[in-house]
């Protein structure tokens, strides 16, 4: 059996060394043949650019070498691939490799795409890339005082970073004694200040208690950068001195190239987690349309679930699981505070106060991640 991953990160990684583990006696038999096929040499620890960008982590720690991460066995190329042939079972590779498989699992992740808001890229500053974080970090370094806006567009990967990047950055300002001179505006798409609802009510007395302004429904259109103000799909007109911005994601061109999805969303079943169409054909992390969170634990949780489900297939010939919608998201409510959202299909988010507590967990959890790619926590 041939099980072929496309793409090494969060999601494509943890099930990689999942199905290594549980199938290590056919793998060693030569029954079973793990390929992954990803764009880059190195792993990124994505939620660390947060940190990076208001100066407390630095890029040596955000990232390690794939091949390093994964369990013996499994055949790794860094080697995009560039066609999906789905009715032929294969993929072609930039270098020209062409790879059969039986089941394929496509775990592409997500980008950025500001473009979709005219002067957005090029006036505001953003962290979800090393070279846009360290940015973002020299500029607040200069930065002496003003209206500080953070803009926000829908779907985005990492649900709780807007708020999280509001809430550091006014330890930021604190911490460097600029608090008299700045002031924080929050803005978000829709009726409520984050898309869940239970997490939207917990932050909101958070933002009120700390001086944070905001402004709902906003829906960005454009970035005016000589009058310095950004406007609304909604009428709205904000002025600012430093915008910040998370724009909306789409997948991976490649996925559109190929005529897959919408965006770059490929449209996956909820539980089984197979592309919609295909029963050998799996999606897991932010490259599918499930309408839950973005986050490497979505990932994670989906990845466990996949890896049990292809191991039964190998051995009994059929998947023995179902995804629940289960994410776990940390959330930083400043430099020394966090609490936590967990959550399914089910049960939505409860978070409680933030405490010192959570915020060392998160820490941890910061180097304990490279552990958790490796699937062993
Ligand atoms: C600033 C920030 C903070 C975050 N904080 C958190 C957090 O606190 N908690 C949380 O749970 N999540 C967080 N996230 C989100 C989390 O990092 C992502 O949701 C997670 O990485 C998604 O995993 P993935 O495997 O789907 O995609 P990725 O991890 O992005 O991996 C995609 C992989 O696909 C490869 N690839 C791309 N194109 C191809 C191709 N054509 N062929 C082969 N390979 C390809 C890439 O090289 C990459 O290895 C954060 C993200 C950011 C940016």
């Amino acid at each position: 059996m041939r099980i072929l991953i496309v793409g090494g990160g969060t999601a494509g990684t943890i099930l990689a060394n999942n199905l290594a583990r549980r199938l290590a006696h056919e793998l060693k038999e030569g029954k079973v043949h793990i390929t992954l096929l990803s764009a880059s040499d190195k792993h990124m620890y994505q939620p660390g650019l947060l940190y990076l960008a208001v100066g407390r982590m630095t890029p040596d720690e955000l990232y390690r070498d794939q091949a390093s991460l994964l369990e013996p066995g499994i055949h790794f190329h860094v080697d995009p691939v560039e066609h999906f042939k789905l009715d032929e079972k294969q993929v072609t590779t930039k270098s020209g490799r062409m790879v059969g498989y039986d089941i394929l699992v496509i775990a592409t992740g997500s980008r950025m795409y500001p473009e979709g808001i005219p002067g957005l890229a090029e006036h505001a500053e953003t962290f979800y890339t090393e070279a846009s974080a360290l940015k973002m970090f020299k500029r607040l370094q200069s930065f002496e005082g003003g209206k500080v806006v953070i803009a926000v567009g829908v779907p985005h990967k990492c649900p709780m970073a807007p708020l999280e990047i509001t809430f550091m950055l006014h330890d930021y300002f604190k911490d460097r004694g600029l608090l008299d001179k700045v002031s924080i505006h929050y803005t978000y798409p829709i009726n409520r200040v984050h898309s869940l609802e239970n997490v939207a009510k917990w932050a909101v007395p958070e933002m009120e208690r700390l001086g944070i302004t905001y402004e709902t429904f906003f829906n960005m259109k454009e970035v005016d950068g000589d009058k310095k103000v950004v406007r609304s799909e909604e009428g709205s007109e904000v002025p600012y001195d430093l915008l910040i911005t998370i724009p909306a994601h789409r997948g991976m061109e490649v996925l559109e190239k190929n005529g897959l999805g919408q965006n770059g969303w490929l449209p996956t079943h909820r539980t089984r987690l197979n592309l919609e169409g295909y029963d050998h054909v799996y999606v897991i992390g932010d490259t599918t349309n499930i309408p839950i969170s973005k986050a490497g634990s979505t990932a994670h949780f989906e990845a466990d679930t996949l890896g049990e489900n292809i191991a039964a297939i190998v051995r009994m010939g059929a998947p023995v699981r179902e995804y629940d919608g289960k994410v776990f998201c940390f959330i930083e409510a400043g430099k020394d505070r966090a609490t936590y959202a967990m959550f399914n299909y089910q049960t939505p988010p409860d978070p409680k106060s933030p405490t010192r507590a959570v915020h060392w967990f998160k820490v941890a959890y910061n180097k304990l991640y490279w552990v958790s790619a490796r699937g062993l926590l």
